[in-house]
């Protein structure tokens, strides 16, 4: 399957950081990444991030939207207009959004909706918190989160999953390569009964405190399809350095 790398920048980055996107076509140029590499910075930079990224492997994607086309939500950004902007995919359900906008499963859906009708790839994230996963509850928190934000309509081929461990982000701390596996499989498990073979298609990325050092390891855990890298995504010189690590990128 082709890795998807997959950065985001969460509320950092002014115009002066559309060097770093610059630095990483430049760097991605001498050595052609055999998979899909993406930078989701905020959406005041889609437009020009994604003219920064013309002609090379870099593709620029939005860090949520609204379910709706357009209307009167001020404030709010919908699918088509990043697309309009330039940018392929979107990430949604992330747990910053979850937490801090009370976003619910049902709104997540509708988002995902949303992304499909505008042309977007979905980057669905869930994920347990530490105490679910002290009380045993990782695989049943994780399982119910996909089964109420995946939207009856999607297609398999619109929709990339990304398992983050809310406690492994921003944290430096990260599974055990056993645990990421486990959580992988039962994911894979969970998208197969929903979509069939094409559910073996879905790339699963893994998110939490990746970094230049832990990649490597990350990556080859079976059921790994790529990451989702926060903080390690915002400097070209780390993201290159993650990028390098993978195996078989
Ligand atoms: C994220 O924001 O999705 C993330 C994984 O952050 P970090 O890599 O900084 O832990």
């Amino acid at each position: 399957m082709r890795m998807l790398l997959a950065g985001n920048w969460k509320m950092n980055g002014l115009r002066a950081s559309l060097g770093e996107i610059r630095a990483l076509k430049r760097g991605l140029a001498e050595t052609p990444p055999r998979g899909d590499i993406l930078i989701c910075p905020p959406a005041t930079l889609i437009a020009e991030a994604a003219k920064a990224a013309e002609g090379g492997p870099v593709a620029i994607g939005g860090q949520d939207c609204h379910p709706l086309p357009s209307g009167a939500f001020t404030g709010d950004i919908s699918a088509e207009m990043l697309r309009d902007a330039g940018a392929t995919a979107v990430i949604l359900g992330h747990s910053e959004r979850r937490l801090y906008h009370g976003e619910t499963d049902s709104l997540i859906a509708a988002k995902v909706k949303a992304a499909r009708r505008a042309g977007l790839t979905a980057i669905l994230c869930v994920g347990e918190s530490q105490a679910q996963r002290e009380q045993g509850r990782a695989a049943p928190v994780v399982a119910a989160q996909l089964e109420a934000s995946v939207p009856a309509e999607i297609a398999a081929f619109d929709l990339v999953v990304a398992y983050e461990p809310i406690w492994a982000i921003g944290t430096g701390k990260t599974p055990r390569a056993m645990e990421i596996a486990q959580m992988h499989e039962t994911v894979r498990a969970l998208l197969t009964t929903r979509f069939g073979a094409d559910g073996a298609e879905i790339r699963i990325l893994y998110g939490g405190s990746v970094k230049p050092e832990n990649a490597a390891e990350i990556l080859a855990v079976p059921n790994v399809d790529g990451a989702l890298i926060g903080g390690a995504s915002v400097k070209a010189a780390d993201f290159l350095a993650i990028i390098r690590a993978a195996p078989g990128l």
